[in-house]
Protein backbone atom coordinates (compact mmCIF):
# COMPACT_ATOMS: atom_id res chain seq x y z
CA UNK A 1 0.00 0.00 0.00
CA UNK A 2 1.15 3.72 -0.86
CA UNK A 3 1.66 6.35 1.95
CA UNK A 4 -0.96 8.90 0.99
CA UNK A 5 1.07 11.51 -0.49
CA UNK A 6 1.19 9.01 -3.48
CA UNK A 7 -2.46 9.30 -2.87
CA UNK A 8 -3.09 12.70 -4.77
CA UNK A 9 -1.71 15.00 -2.12
CA UNK A 10 -4.83 14.85 0.20
CA UNK A 11 -2.18 13.94 3.28
CA UNK A 12 -3.96 15.87 6.09
CA UNK A 13 -7.70 15.07 5.52
CA UNK A 14 -6.75 11.47 4.70
CA UNK A 15 -4.63 11.51 7.92
CA UNK A 16 -6.28 8.31 8.77
CA UNK A 17 -5.76 6.15 6.01
CA UNK A 18 -2.69 4.76 3.55
CA UNK A 19 -3.96 5.60 -0.17
CA UNK A 20 -3.25 3.07 -2.62
CA UNK A 21 -4.19 1.97 -6.01
CA UNK A 22 -7.50 3.21 -8.38
CA UNK A 23 -10.20 0.86 -7.91
CA UNK A 24 -12.62 2.40 -10.70
CA UNK A 25 -13.26 5.88 -12.38
CA UNK A 26 -16.57 7.53 -11.62
CA UNK A 27 -18.68 9.88 -13.02
CA UNK A 28 -16.36 13.05 -11.00
CA UNK A 29 -12.85 11.24 -10.02
CA UNK A 30 -11.30 8.27 -8.74
CA UNK A 31 -12.34 5.22 -6.33
CA UNK A 32 -9.07 4.13 -4.57
CA UNK A 33 -8.02 1.36 -2.43
CA UNK A 34 -6.94 2.58 1.04
CA UNK A 35 -5.83 0.88 4.67
CA UNK A 36 -7.61 2.19 7.81
CA UNK A 37 -4.39 2.99 10.25
CA UNK A 38 -6.01 2.34 13.50
CA UNK A 39 -7.62 -1.41 12.46
CA UNK A 40 -5.47 -2.42 9.54
CA UNK A 41 -8.91 -2.73 7.67
CA UNK A 42 -8.95 -2.25 3.71
CA UNK A 43 -11.74 0.36 2.50
CA UNK A 44 -12.53 1.91 -1.10
CA UNK A 45 -12.53 6.03 -0.79
CA UNK A 46 -14.23 7.75 -3.19
CA UNK A 47 -12.70 11.21 -4.41
CA UNK A 48 -14.84 13.96 -5.88
CA UNK A 49 -13.72 16.50 -6.85
CA UNK A 50 -15.46 19.61 -5.89
CA UNK A 51 -14.88 21.68 -9.29
CA UNK A 52 -15.26 18.96 -11.53
CA UNK A 53 -19.00 18.34 -9.99
CA UNK A 54 -20.23 21.90 -10.07
CA UNK A 55 -18.78 22.25 -14.02
CA UNK A 56 -20.81 18.99 -14.54
CA UNK A 57 -23.87 20.37 -11.98
CA UNK A 58 -23.87 16.96 -10.76
CA UNK A 59 -23.10 18.61 -7.54
CA UNK A 60 -26.74 17.01 -6.46
CA UNK A 61 -26.28 13.58 -7.50
CA UNK A 62 -22.91 13.05 -5.10
CA UNK A 63 -24.58 14.53 -2.23
CA UNK A 64 -28.21 12.46 -2.54
CA UNK A 65 -25.51 9.41 -2.53
CA UNK A 66 -23.81 10.20 0.96
CA UNK A 67 -27.27 11.27 2.55
CA UNK A 68 -28.91 7.48 1.39
CA UNK A 69 -25.69 5.89 2.22
CA UNK A 70 -24.93 7.62 5.60
CA UNK A 71 -27.83 5.91 7.14
CA UNK A 72 -28.10 2.31 5.78
CA UNK A 73 -26.83 -0.36 7.50
CA UNK A 74 -27.24 -3.80 5.40
CA UNK A 75 -24.98 -6.86 4.48
CA UNK A 76 -26.23 -6.30 1.09
CA UNK A 77 -25.39 -2.49 0.84
CA UNK A 78 -22.04 -0.86 0.43
CA UNK A 79 -21.34 0.95 3.88
CA UNK A 80 -20.60 4.59 4.04
CA UNK A 81 -17.58 4.68 6.82
CA UNK A 82 -17.56 8.61 6.75
CA UNK A 83 -17.20 11.79 4.84
CA UNK A 84 -14.26 14.12 4.57
CA UNK A 85 -14.94 17.88 2.86
CA UNK A 86 -11.90 19.55 2.36
CA UNK A 87 -12.65 22.71 0.11
CA UNK A 88 -11.25 21.24 -3.00
CA UNK A 89 -12.37 17.78 -2.57
CA UNK A 90 -15.25 15.34 -1.10
CA UNK A 91 -13.79 11.94 0.28
CA UNK A 92 -16.31 9.19 0.83
CA UNK A 93 -14.59 6.28 2.76
CA UNK A 94 -16.58 3.25 2.03
CA UNK A 95 -16.93 -0.95 2.56
CA UNK A 96 -14.29 -2.12 -0.04
CA UNK A 97 -15.52 -4.55 -2.50
CA UNK A 98 -12.42 -6.87 -3.52
CA UNK A 99 -13.90 -8.87 -6.25
CA UNK A 100 -15.61 -5.70 -8.03
CA UNK A 101 -18.19 -5.35 -9.81
CA UNK A 102 -20.65 -8.01 -10.99
CA UNK A 103 -20.61 -7.13 -14.48
CA UNK A 104 -16.91 -8.49 -14.87
CA UNK A 105 -18.00 -11.59 -12.94
CA UNK A 106 -20.87 -12.03 -15.84
CA UNK A 107 -18.48 -11.15 -18.59
CA UNK A 108 -15.75 -13.23 -17.46
CA UNK A 109 -17.77 -16.39 -16.51
CA UNK A 110 -20.51 -15.73 -19.50
CA UNK A 111 -24.08 -17.20 -17.81
CA UNK A 112 -24.16 -18.63 -13.92
CA UNK A 113 -24.93 -22.00 -12.70
CA UNK A 114 -28.43 -21.31 -11.18
CA UNK A 115 -27.75 -22.01 -7.51
CA UNK A 116 -24.76 -19.23 -7.66
CA UNK A 117 -27.13 -17.15 -9.62
CA UNK A 118 -29.62 -17.31 -6.87
CA UNK A 119 -27.87 -16.94 -3.48
CA UNK A 120 -26.37 -13.09 -5.74
CA UNK A 121 -29.73 -12.99 -6.88
CA UNK A 122 -31.06 -13.24 -3.12
CA UNK A 123 -28.70 -11.12 -1.86
CA UNK A 124 -29.61 -8.30 -4.36
CA UNK A 125 -33.56 -8.35 -3.69
CA UNK A 126 -32.97 -7.92 0.48
CA UNK A 127 -30.69 -5.19 -0.47
CA UNK A 128 -33.21 -3.36 -2.59
CA UNK A 129 -36.14 -3.99 -0.17
CA UNK A 130 -34.26 -2.47 2.45
CA UNK A 131 -34.39 0.48 0.25
CA UNK A 132 -37.89 0.48 -0.46
CA UNK A 133 -38.29 -0.04 3.24
CA UNK A 134 -36.55 2.96 3.96
CA UNK A 135 -38.10 5.22 1.32
CA UNK A 136 -35.33 5.12 -1.29
CA UNK A 137 -35.74 3.84 -4.82
CA UNK A 138 -32.06 3.00 -6.29
CA UNK A 139 -33.11 3.67 -10.04
CA UNK A 140 -29.68 2.65 -11.28
CA UNK A 141 -29.73 -1.11 -10.47
CA UNK A 142 -27.39 -2.70 -12.68
CA UNK A 143 -24.56 -5.36 -12.96
CA UNK A 144 -22.06 -2.40 -13.16
CA UNK A 145 -23.13 -0.68 -9.58
CA UNK A 146 -23.26 -4.27 -7.95
CA UNK A 147 -20.52 -4.30 -6.20
CA UNK A 148 -18.53 -8.34 -4.79
CA UNK A 149 -16.89 -8.80 -1.42
CA UNK A 150 -13.93 -11.13 -0.64
CA UNK A 151 -16.60 -13.74 0.05
CA UNK A 152 -18.28 -13.20 -3.33
CA UNK A 153 -20.94 -11.08 -1.49
CA UNK A 154 -23.24 -8.76 -3.40
CA UNK A 155 -23.19 -4.72 -2.26
CA UNK A 156 -25.16 -2.27 -3.84
CA UNK A 157 -23.48 0.83 -4.45
CA UNK A 158 -23.87 3.61 -6.54
CA UNK A 159 -26.72 5.42 -5.07
CA UNK A 160 -26.20 8.43 -7.22
CA UNK A 161 -29.57 8.51 -8.99
CA UNK A 162 -31.09 6.72 -6.17
CA UNK A 163 -34.03 8.95 -4.93
CA UNK A 164 -36.19 9.09 -1.13
CA UNK A 165 -39.77 8.55 -2.10
CA UNK A 166 -42.51 10.68 -0.70
CA UNK A 167 -45.96 9.96 0.63
CA UNK A 168 -48.08 10.94 -2.68
CA UNK A 169 -45.19 12.10 -4.95
CA UNK A 170 -44.27 10.26 -7.89
CA UNK A 171 -41.02 10.63 -9.37
CA UNK A 172 -40.66 11.21 -13.15
CA UNK A 173 -37.52 11.21 -14.26
CA UNK A 174 -35.38 9.34 -16.52
CA UNK A 175 -32.61 7.50 -14.47
CA UNK A 176 -30.08 4.95 -15.09
CA UNK A 177 -28.62 2.42 -18.35
CA UNK A 178 -31.38 2.11 -21.18
CA UNK A 179 -30.94 -1.49 -21.08
CA UNK A 180 -31.89 -1.90 -17.61
CA UNK A 181 -34.64 1.16 -17.49
CA UNK A 182 -38.35 -0.39 -17.03
CA UNK A 183 -40.50 0.98 -19.94
CA UNK A 184 -42.65 3.48 -18.22
CA UNK A 185 -39.04 4.94 -17.18
CA UNK A 186 -38.31 5.48 -20.67
CA UNK A 187 -41.57 7.06 -21.67
CA UNK A 188 -41.27 9.70 -19.41
CA UNK A 189 -44.06 8.38 -17.33
CA UNK A 190 -44.42 8.75 -13.84
CA UNK A 191 -43.84 6.07 -11.14
CA UNK A 192 -43.39 5.23 -7.52
CA UNK A 193 -40.39 3.95 -7.59
CA UNK A 194 -39.93 0.21 -6.26
CA UNK A 195 -41.71 -1.22 -9.50
CA UNK A 196 -38.75 0.28 -11.36
CA UNK A 197 -36.05 -1.11 -9.40
CA UNK A 198 -38.15 -4.78 -9.99
CA UNK A 199 -37.62 -4.62 -13.40
CA UNK A 200 -33.95 -3.76 -13.51
CA UNK A 201 -33.63 -6.80 -11.00
CA UNK A 202 -35.78 -8.78 -13.95
CA UNK A 203 -33.08 -7.76 -16.37
CA UNK A 204 -30.15 -8.47 -13.70
CA UNK A 205 -31.79 -11.70 -12.82
CA UNK A 206 -32.09 -12.64 -16.83
CA UNK A 207 -28.26 -11.63 -17.18
CA UNK A 208 -27.50 -13.87 -14.35
CA UNK A 209 -29.17 -16.82 -15.70
CA UNK A 210 -28.32 -16.33 -19.56
CA UNK A 211 -25.39 -14.55 -19.73
CA UNK A 212 -26.62 -11.68 -22.05
CA UNK A 213 -29.18 -8.84 -21.39
CA UNK A 214 -33.02 -9.62 -22.12
CA UNK A 215 -33.00 -6.45 -24.25
CA UNK A 216 -30.09 -4.80 -26.33
CA UNK A 217 -29.78 -3.26 -29.48
CA UNK A 218 -27.26 -1.12 -30.98
CA UNK A 219 -29.77 1.36 -32.09
CA UNK A 220 -31.50 3.28 -29.35
CA UNK A 221 -34.81 3.65 -30.60
CA UNK A 222 -35.50 0.00 -31.55
CA UNK A 223 -34.00 -0.61 -28.45
CA UNK A 224 -36.71 1.42 -26.67
CA UNK A 225 -39.31 -0.17 -28.74
CA UNK A 226 -38.22 -4.05 -27.97
CA UNK A 227 -38.54 -2.48 -23.80
CA UNK A 228 -41.82 -0.85 -24.48
CA UNK A 229 -42.91 -4.50 -25.80
CA UNK A 230 -41.51 -6.25 -23.47
CA UNK A 231 -40.15 -8.29 -26.57
CA UNK A 232 -37.07 -10.84 -25.33
CA UNK A 233 -36.56 -14.72 -25.65
CA UNK A 234 -36.54 -17.17 -22.61
CA UNK A 235 -33.82 -19.90 -23.56
CA UNK A 236 -35.22 -23.14 -22.86
CA UNK A 237 -32.18 -23.95 -20.38
CA UNK A 238 -33.66 -21.92 -17.83
CA UNK A 239 -35.89 -23.93 -15.17
CA UNK A 240 -39.37 -23.93 -15.07
CA UNK A 241 -39.48 -21.88 -12.22
CA UNK A 242 -37.15 -19.31 -13.57
CA UNK A 243 -39.07 -19.43 -16.48
CA UNK A 244 -42.01 -18.28 -14.39
CA UNK A 245 -40.37 -15.94 -12.10
CA UNK A 246 -38.27 -13.50 -15.28
CA UNK A 247 -41.67 -12.82 -17.10
CA UNK A 248 -43.41 -12.27 -13.96
CA UNK A 249 -40.67 -9.23 -13.32
CA UNK A 250 -40.37 -7.74 -17.14
CA UNK A 251 -44.45 -7.34 -17.28
CA UNK A 252 -44.09 -4.21 -19.34
CA UNK A 253 -47.55 -2.97 -17.43
CA UNK A 254 -46.02 -1.79 -14.15
CA UNK A 255 -49.28 -2.78 -12.39
CA UNK A 256 -48.92 -6.11 -12.92
CA UNK A 257 -45.56 -6.67 -12.02
CA UNK A 258 -44.52 -8.65 -9.43
CA UNK A 259 -43.82 -7.02 -6.32
CA UNK A 260 -40.92 -7.58 -3.87
CA UNK A 261 -42.87 -9.16 -1.54
CA UNK A 262 -44.11 -11.29 -4.06
CA UNK A 263 -40.90 -12.19 -5.03
CA UNK A 264 -39.81 -12.70 -1.95
CA UNK A 265 -42.84 -16.19 -1.79
CA UNK A 266 -42.15 -17.02 -4.71
CA UNK A 267 -40.50 -20.72 -5.03
CA UNK A 268 -37.33 -20.01 -7.29
CA UNK A 269 -36.45 -17.37 -4.74
CA UNK A 270 -37.18 -19.52 -1.20
CA UNK A 271 -35.39 -22.23 -2.62
CA UNK A 272 -31.81 -22.18 -0.45
CA UNK A 273 -32.86 -19.05 0.88
CA UNK A 274 -30.56 -18.42 3.77
CA UNK A 275 -32.05 -17.70 7.57
CA UNK A 276 -30.69 -14.20 8.15
CA UNK A 277 -32.30 -13.32 4.62
CA UNK A 278 -35.37 -15.28 5.69
CA UNK A 279 -36.43 -11.94 7.61
CA UNK A 280 -36.30 -8.50 6.65
CA UNK A 281 -33.93 -6.28 8.54
CA UNK A 282 -35.21 -4.00 10.98
CA UNK A 283 -35.28 -0.46 10.05
CA UNK A 284 -32.24 2.35 10.45
CA UNK A 285 -33.51 3.58 13.89
CA UNK A 286 -33.31 0.10 15.45
CA UNK A 287 -30.10 -0.65 13.78
CA UNK A 288 -28.39 2.15 15.75
CA UNK A 289 -29.16 0.89 18.94
CA UNK A 290 -28.02 -2.27 18.51
CA UNK A 291 -24.23 -2.27 19.91
CA UNK A 292 -22.54 -5.05 19.40
CA UNK A 293 -20.48 -5.64 22.64
CA UNK A 294 -17.57 -7.86 21.53
CA UNK A 295 -16.88 -5.08 18.55
CA UNK A 296 -17.40 -2.25 21.85
CA UNK A 297 -14.31 -4.25 24.09
CA UNK A 298 -12.10 -4.04 20.75
CA UNK A 299 -13.23 -0.43 20.29
CA UNK A 300 -12.39 -0.07 24.16
CA UNK A 301 -9.15 -1.94 23.43
CA UNK A 302 -8.05 0.61 20.80
CA UNK A 303 -8.26 3.24 23.38
CA UNK A 304 -11.70 5.06 22.76
CA UNK A 305 -14.26 5.80 25.59
CA UNK A 306 -17.07 3.18 26.30
CA UNK A 307 -19.72 5.61 27.12
CA UNK A 308 -18.72 8.00 24.26
CA UNK A 309 -19.10 5.37 21.32
CA UNK A 310 -22.00 4.30 22.42
CA UNK A 311 -23.70 7.53 22.44
CA UNK A 312 -22.62 8.51 19.71
CA UNK A 313 -23.60 5.15 18.11
CA UNK A 314 -26.81 5.50 19.04
CA UNK A 315 -27.08 9.48 18.15
CA UNK A 316 -25.66 8.51 14.56
CA UNK A 317 -22.26 10.73 15.10
CA UNK A 318 -19.64 10.16 12.65
CA UNK A 319 -16.36 10.50 14.49
CA UNK A 320 -13.38 8.57 14.54
CA UNK A 321 -14.80 5.86 16.81
CA UNK A 322 -17.82 5.32 14.94
CA UNK A 323 -15.89 4.97 12.26
CA UNK A 324 -13.19 1.90 13.67
CA UNK A 325 -16.27 0.42 15.06
CA UNK A 326 -17.83 0.13 12.37
CA UNK A 327 -14.87 -1.15 10.05
CA UNK A 328 -14.46 -3.39 12.94
CA UNK A 329 -17.74 -4.49 12.94
CA UNK A 330 -18.17 -5.24 9.45
CA UNK A 331 -15.15 -7.28 9.17
CA UNK A 332 -16.18 -9.28 11.85
CA UNK A 333 -19.04 -10.08 10.47
CA UNK A 334 -17.64 -10.69 6.98
CA UNK A 335 -15.03 -13.21 8.91
CA UNK A 336 -18.23 -15.52 10.14
CA UNK A 337 -20.92 -16.48 7.75
CA UNK A 338 -23.75 -15.73 9.63
CA UNK A 339 -23.22 -12.01 9.06
CA UNK A 340 -26.46 -9.77 10.45
CA UNK A 341 -29.17 -11.94 9.96
CA UNK A 342 -29.02 -14.71 12.54
CA UNK A 343 -29.64 -12.28 15.44
CA UNK A 344 -32.63 -10.95 13.73
CA UNK A 345 -34.29 -14.37 13.37
CA UNK A 346 -33.91 -14.86 16.83
CA UNK A 347 -34.76 -11.45 17.75
CA UNK A 348 -38.19 -11.54 15.97
CA UNK A 349 -38.57 -15.21 16.74
CA UNK A 350 -41.27 -15.38 13.41
CA UNK A 351 -41.14 -16.00 10.22
CA UNK A 352 -41.07 -13.48 7.16
CA UNK A 353 -44.66 -14.83 5.83
CA UNK A 354 -45.70 -13.73 9.75
CA UNK A 355 -44.00 -10.96 9.86
CA UNK A 356 -45.48 -9.32 6.61
CA UNK A 357 -48.99 -10.77 6.95
CA UNK A 358 -48.89 -8.99 11.04
CA UNK A 359 -47.73 -5.87 9.79
CA UNK A 360 -50.29 -5.69 6.71
CA UNK A 361 -51.37 -2.56 8.57
CA UNK A 362 -47.82 -1.20 8.45
CA UNK A 363 -46.23 1.85 7.27
CA UNK A 364 -45.35 -0.20 4.13
CA UNK A 365 -49.05 0.50 3.26
CA UNK A 366 -49.21 4.17 3.70
CA UNK A 367 -45.65 4.62 2.66
CA UNK A 368 -46.82 6.54 -0.70
CA UNK A 369 -49.53 8.91 0.06
CA UNK A 370 -51.82 10.41 2.76
CA UNK A 371 -54.20 7.78 2.62
CA UNK A 372 -57.52 9.87 2.43
CA UNK A 373 -59.38 6.80 3.10
CA UNK A 374 -58.38 5.97 6.60
CA UNK A 375 -60.69 6.82 8.81
CA UNK A 376 -60.11 4.59 11.68
CA UNK A 377 -56.97 7.13 13.02
CA UNK A 378 -54.57 3.76 13.52
CA UNK A 379 -51.98 5.84 15.41
CA UNK A 380 -50.02 6.50 12.62
CA UNK A 381 -48.11 9.48 11.75
CA UNK A 382 -50.10 11.75 9.44
CA UNK A 383 -48.99 11.92 5.99
CA UNK A 384 -48.49 14.81 4.82
CA UNK A 385 -47.26 16.16 1.01
CA UNK A 386 -43.56 16.78 1.07
CA UNK A 387 -41.79 19.18 -0.82
CA UNK A 388 -44.55 21.65 -0.80
CA UNK A 389 -46.16 19.67 -4.11
CA UNK A 390 -49.92 19.42 -3.13
CA UNK A 391 -50.96 15.87 -3.76
CA UNK A 392 -53.85 13.91 -2.78
CA UNK A 393 -54.67 10.15 -3.06
CA UNK A 394 -56.60 7.03 -2.21
CA UNK A 395 -56.22 3.68 -1.79
CA UNK A 396 -58.63 0.83 -3.29
CA UNK A 397 -58.52 -3.49 -3.51
CA UNK A 398 -60.76 -2.80 -6.69
CA UNK A 399 -59.53 -3.84 -9.91
CA UNK A 400 -57.37 -0.93 -11.86
CA UNK A 401 -59.99 -1.60 -14.26
CA UNK A 402 -62.93 -0.79 -12.03
CA UNK A 403 -61.14 2.16 -10.25
CA UNK A 404 -60.46 3.48 -13.68
CA UNK A 405 -63.88 3.31 -14.49
CA UNK A 406 -65.02 5.44 -11.49
CA UNK A 407 -62.46 7.83 -11.86
CA UNK A 408 -63.20 8.40 -15.18
CA UNK A 409 -67.08 8.87 -14.08
CA UNK A 410 -66.46 11.23 -11.62
CA UNK A 411 -64.15 13.30 -13.88
CA UNK A 412 -66.87 13.54 -16.41
CA UNK A 413 -69.64 14.76 -13.61
CA UNK A 414 -67.20 17.60 -12.82
CA UNK A 415 -66.37 18.52 -16.05
CA UNK A 416 -62.81 17.92 -16.02
CA UNK A 417 -61.29 17.44 -19.38
CA UNK A 418 -58.51 14.61 -19.57
CA UNK A 419 -56.03 13.07 -22.37
CA UNK A 420 -54.86 9.61 -21.42
CA UNK A 421 -51.13 8.87 -21.49
CA UNK A 422 -51.67 5.44 -20.68
CA UNK A 423 -54.59 2.95 -19.32
CA UNK A 424 -53.52 4.31 -16.47
CA UNK A 425 -52.27 7.54 -16.40
CA UNK A 426 -54.33 10.83 -17.45
CA UNK A 427 -53.47 14.63 -17.68
CA UNK A 428 -56.13 16.15 -16.56
CA UNK A 429 -57.44 20.10 -16.83
CA UNK A 430 -59.84 21.86 -14.78
CA UNK A 431 -61.23 25.53 -15.25
CA UNK A 432 -64.28 25.82 -12.36
CA UNK A 433 -67.63 27.89 -12.84
CA UNK A 434 -67.15 27.47 -16.55
CA UNK A 435 -68.05 24.62 -19.18
CA UNK A 436 -64.90 22.71 -20.48
CA UNK A 437 -63.28 23.85 -23.48
CA UNK A 438 -61.37 21.11 -24.51
CA UNK A 439 -58.21 21.68 -26.17
CA UNK A 440 -56.51 18.40 -25.28
CA UNK A 441 -55.78 16.15 -27.83
CA UNK A 442 -58.69 13.40 -27.16
CA UNK A 443 -61.46 15.79 -27.17
CA UNK A 444 -63.84 12.82 -26.42
CA UNK A 445 -64.38 13.63 -23.24
CA UNK A 446 -65.43 17.48 -23.06
CA UNK A 447 -68.56 18.01 -21.18
CA UNK A 448 -70.81 21.30 -21.53
CA UNK A 449 -73.15 21.35 -18.73
CA UNK A 450 -73.66 23.81 -16.19
CA UNK A 451 -73.22 21.60 -12.96
CA UNK A 452 -69.83 23.13 -11.58
CA UNK A 453 -68.25 22.48 -8.16
CA UNK A 454 -68.80 26.00 -7.46
CA UNK A 455 -68.87 29.08 -9.02
CA UNK A 456 -65.08 31.33 -8.93
CA UNK A 457 -66.60 33.42 -11.51
CA UNK A 458 -64.38 36.71 -11.73
CA UNK A 459 -66.40 39.71 -11.73
CA UNK A 460 -63.69 41.80 -12.97
CA UNK A 461 -63.97 39.47 -16.32
CA UNK A 462 -60.74 38.02 -15.99
CA UNK A 463 -60.59 34.10 -16.90
CA UNK A 464 -61.00 32.02 -14.20
CA UNK A 465 -57.92 30.15 -12.68
CA UNK A 466 -57.16 26.61 -14.65
CA UNK A 467 -56.26 23.40 -12.63
CA UNK A 468 -54.24 21.42 -14.36
CA UNK A 469 -53.30 17.78 -12.68
CA UNK A 470 -52.08 14.27 -13.65
CA UNK A 471 -53.74 11.38 -12.25
CA UNK A 472 -51.73 7.88 -12.17
CA UNK A 473 -52.85 4.50 -10.86
CA UNK A 474 -50.32 2.29 -8.83
CA UNK A 475 -49.66 -0.37 -7.76
CA UNK A 476 -48.64 -1.06 -4.01
CA UNK A 477 -46.54 -3.69 -2.23
CA UNK A 478 -49.20 -5.10 -0.90
CA UNK A 479 -51.35 -5.70 -4.18
CA UNK A 480 -53.77 -2.98 -3.51
CA UNK A 481 -53.98 0.43 -5.92
CA UNK A 482 -53.39 3.71 -5.26
CA UNK A 483 -54.54 6.99 -6.97
CA UNK A 484 -51.88 9.48 -7.05
CA UNK A 485 -53.12 13.04 -8.27
CA UNK A 486 -50.50 15.67 -8.45
CA UNK A 487 -51.14 19.17 -9.29
CA UNK A 488 -49.06 20.60 -12.17
CA UNK A 489 -49.92 24.33 -12.61
CA UNK A 490 -53.05 26.12 -10.92
CA UNK A 491 -53.80 27.61 -7.32
CA UNK A 492 -52.76 25.05 -4.68
CA UNK A 493 -56.03 25.69 -2.18
CA UNK A 494 -58.40 25.97 -5.76
CA UNK A 495 -56.81 22.01 -6.11
CA UNK A 496 -57.64 21.27 -2.99
CA UNK A 497 -61.46 22.23 -3.35
CA UNK A 498 -61.50 20.10 -6.59
CA UNK A 499 -60.01 17.28 -4.71
CA UNK A 500 -62.34 17.29 -1.80
CA UNK A 501 -65.40 17.47 -4.59
CA UNK A 502 -63.85 14.78 -7.02
CA UNK A 503 -63.00 12.14 -3.71
CA UNK A 504 -67.07 13.08 -2.50
CA UNK A 505 -67.78 12.21 -6.36
CA UNK A 506 -66.01 8.89 -5.68
CA UNK A 507 -67.97 8.27 -2.09
CA UNK A 508 -64.74 7.80 -0.19
CA UNK A 509 -65.61 11.37 2.10
P1 LIG B 1 -20.22 6.42 -10.42
O1 LIG B 1 -21.28 6.92 -9.51
O2 LIG B 1 -19.45 7.55 -10.96
O3 LIG B 1 -20.68 5.42 -11.46
P2 LIG B 1 -19.35 4.25 -8.79
O4 LIG B 1 -19.76 4.40 -7.37
O5 LIG B 1 -20.18 3.33 -9.63
O6 LIG B 1 -19.22 5.66 -9.47
O7 LIG B 1 -17.80 3.80 -8.82
C1 LIG B 1 -17.07 3.70 -10.03
C2 LIG B 1 -16.33 2.36 -10.09
O8 LIG B 1 -15.33 2.27 -9.04
C3 LIG B 1 -17.21 1.15 -9.86
O9 LIG B 1 -17.88 0.76 -11.02
C4 LIG B 1 -16.22 0.11 -9.33
O10 LIG B 1 -15.50 -0.47 -10.38
C5 LIG B 1 -15.25 0.95 -8.52
N1 LIG B 1 -15.69 0.99 -7.11
C6 LIG B 1 -16.55 1.86 -6.57
N2 LIG B 1 -16.75 1.62 -5.28
C7 LIG B 1 -15.98 0.54 -4.97
C8 LIG B 1 -15.76 -0.21 -3.77
N3 LIG B 1 -16.39 0.12 -2.65
N4 LIG B 1 -14.92 -1.26 -3.82
C9 LIG B 1 -14.32 -1.59 -4.98
N5 LIG B 1 -14.48 -0.93 -6.14
C10 LIG B 1 -15.29 0.13 -6.15
MG1 LIG C 1 -21.55 3.53 -11.35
Amino acid sequence: MEGNTRGGGHSEALKNYNVGRTLGIGTFGKVRIAEHKHTGHKVAIKILNRRQMRTMEMEEKAKREIKILRLFIHPHIIRLYEVIYTPTDIFVVMEYCKYGELFDCIVEKGRLQEDEARRIFQQIISGVEYCHRNMVAHRDLKPENLLLDSKYNVKLADFGLSNVMHDGHFLKTSCGSPNYAAPEVISGKLYAGPEVDVWSCGVILYALLCGTLPFDDDNIPKLFKKIKGGIYILPSHLSALARDLIPRMLVVDPMKRITIREIREHPWFQNRLPRYLAVPPPDTAQQAKMIDEDTLKEIVNLGYDKAHVCESLCNRLQNEATVAYYLLLDNRFRATSGYLGADYLQSMGRSFNQFTSSESASPSTRQYLPASNDSQGSGLRPYYPVERKWALGLQSRAQPREIMIEVLKALQELNVCWKKNGHYNMKCRWCPGFPQVSDMLDANHSFVDDSTIMDNGDANGRLPAVIKFEIQLYKTKDDKYLLDMQRVTGPQLLFLDFCAAFLTNLRVL
